[in-house]
């Protein structure tokens, strides 16, 4: 038996044989005679036109097995095949060096990848992969052949590319191993939509196993046992087991309300990207949802969506689960979400940039259609406001103003939209941690957003991995920074809860609920698990356990603490 290390990228024990993603190979010529130029081109045209319907079906099929927003990956390929650039340097490839077809699509493709890997941007970083599995989409149908592998098993590539992933049927596939990538990666963002184990990032070791190989994936740790022995494979296999029916018991549990012993409700709701993830949210008993990421209806589109697609949207999520509380974030692009249609800005550190807030406040416009669509939608049910990043509370008033204004231009142009939306604001950056007792007499609510939160605390970028064990929302300047925000909220009377991936781990439940937080808002396969453990708690235990941990001096010490806690429960 032998070990790998990698990226934890989404949790869980998965038991199986591993098989390599097939890399297509280059076995066509790469040059034409130049009587052959005009015909090499017609063959690129016919064969983008393949790959636009092969793009759009992968769309509707990945809609239905994963998940509307996995899906739009495809709808983005799409519009990077017919990109003009991609089109014009796959020409110049063939007029100018008489390439085939073939060799033009790989070459420009190269081209347009390392630019994008060389962009400062981890999120523009991330499209060279896309660029990537166009060529290879576009290559594979030049040469006339089909998308036939059935995958099964461990699936191991240098990078699992949306396309790969569209192909497989996920109930025959346990997780992945990836040399590259990082938590961001497509690959990790589907295995945990899709509730696979995965580790990745673990370098060309993945050369090293052969297809049939045994391997044991923990996607807790972050660690792959390769041919592992039978003894060890029957402690993983209890512990896969117990975890599988530990999942299926609390499902069957997960629609009992989340109220502690003595009797204190705590909200524990979703985070969602998309109207399609309702469903999920519904069927894990999620309260509601505290965090509704709206870039996701601005990201890989071409021009700003309208007033109207924006009403559409947020309609459905209000009316999917009218009577519960659902929080929809303003837009919060730039930094590692650049928006397509909002160009030309060269940023050296793109995180401490024109980021959410800052920027709607520049791009007024913007803000205000996405407002004023809020507004309107909010008759269909609970919808509270929430703006992400606020640093300082001129940057809350001056939005708060913004918000005003649009009501009232509604209201004179007679347009029904309710007047009482509850207006909150996240708490990721520590200056606003630090004057919660100034922000709070402003706001209806608080949500902490822990991601970010931690990466201005500790001044580790969050997609680093470099960093990792800085990265941790165990360290103690956070937990004092979130007991500052829930004490100025609590002192003000307004709720304080957290949507950050702090408020899914089930180890910090007991220590945020101590603290004060009565809402949870969290990726909706996490709810029955914290759903379970709050009703496990009494708050008065859980103040005086909070107390003691706010005294720890370290991380380790921190976590000591919480699972000496955790394993006081019979979960
Ligand atoms: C956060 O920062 O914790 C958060 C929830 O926002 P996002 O992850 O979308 O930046
Ligand atoms: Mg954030």
């Amino acid at each position: 038996m032998w070990k790998i290390e990698g990226i934890p990228a989404s949790a869980g024990i998965a038991i199986g044989q591993i098989m390599h993603i097939e890399e297509s190979v280059s076995d066509f010529s790469r040059v034409v005679d130049p009587s052959e130029i005009s015909k090499e081109k017609e063959r690129f045209l016919a064969a983008q036109q393949v790959a636009e319907t092969e793009l759009d079906a992968l769309q509707e099929r990945t809609a239905l097995t994963v998940g509307e927003h996995q899906a739009e990956v495809f709808a983005a390929h799409k519009l990077m095949v017919q990109d003009p650039s991609l089109v014009d340097a796959v020409f110049e490839e063939i007029q100018t060096n008489c390439a085939s077809a073939e060799a033009a699509v790989e070459t420009a493709a190269e081209a347009i990848a390392s630019m994008f890997a060389s962009m400062d941007n981890e999120y523009m970083r991330e499209r060279a992969a896309d660029i990537k599995d166009i060529a290879k989409r576009l290559v594979r149908i030049l040469q006339g052949k089909v998308d036939d592998v059935q995958y099964t098993g461990i699936l191991v590539a240098q990078d699992l590319l949306p396309s790969d992933t569209a192909c497989i049927d996920f109930d025959c596939v346990s997780g992945f191993i990836t040399a590259l990538g990082g938590k961001t990666s497509h690959s990790s963002i589907l295995a945990r939509a899709a509730g696979l184990a995965a580790v990745v990032g673990v370098g060309n070791v993945i050369e090293k196993l052969n297809n049939g190989d045994m391997v044991i994936i923990d996607g807790h740790v972050g660690q792959v046992l390769v041919n592992p022995e039978e003894s060890v494979l029957e402690e993983y296999r209890q512990r896969m087991l117990a975890e599988q029916a530990r999942i299926a018991a609390l499902a069957e549990i997960s629609h009992l309300a989340s109220v502690t012993i003595d009797g204190h409700h705590i909200e524990v709701a979703s985070n969602i990207g998309t109207p399609a993830d309702m469903k999920k949210v519904l069927e894990a008993g999620a309260d509601g949802v505290g965090l509704f990421r709206t870039e996701f209806l601005f990201l890989d589109k071409t021009s700003v969506p309208t007033e109207e697609e924006q009403v559409e949207s947020y309609r459905a999520v209000l009316t999917a689960a009218p009577d519960k509380k659902i929080v929809i974030r303003t837009l919060d692009a730039g930094g590692d979400k650049q928006l397509p249609f909002i160009g030309g800005l060269k940023e050296e550190n793109p995180a401490l940039g024109l980021r959410a807030i800052r920027l709607c406040m520049v791009y007024k416009d913007i803000f205000k259609t996405q407002l004023r669509a809020l507004l309107r939608a909010s008759v269909e049910g609970n919808l509270h406001i929430m703006f992400p990043m606020i640093a300082t509370l001129d940057e809350l008033l001056d939005a708060k103003a913004l918000l005003k204004e649009v009501a009232d231009e509604l209201t004179k142009e007679g347009v029904p939209h309710r007047a009482d939306v509850p207006v909150g604001i996240m708490i990721e950056v520590p200056s606003a941690a630090v004057i919660a007792d100034i922000l709070a007499p402003e706001v209806d609510f608080f949500s902490i957003g822990t991601n970010d939160l931690v990466q201005y605390t500790m001044a580790a970028d969050r997609m680093n991995e470099h960093v990792a064990w800085l990265s941790d929302y165990f360290q103690p300047p956070v937990i004092r920074l979130i007991a500052n925000v829930a004490k100025a909220a609590q002192e003000h009377g307004k709720w304080v809860g957290m949507c950050g991936e702090m408020a899914g781990d089930s180890l910090a439940t007991p220590l945020l609920v101590g603290l004060g937080l009565t809402e949870l808002s969290m990726n909706a396969r996490s709810v029955p698990m914290v759903k379970n453990l709050v009703r496990k708690l009494t708050v008065e235990q859980a103040k005086e356990w909070a107390k003691q941990v706010l005294i720890l001096r370290t991380t380790a010490e921190i976590k000591g603490k919480l699972e000496e806690i955790n394993k006081s429960f019979e979960l």
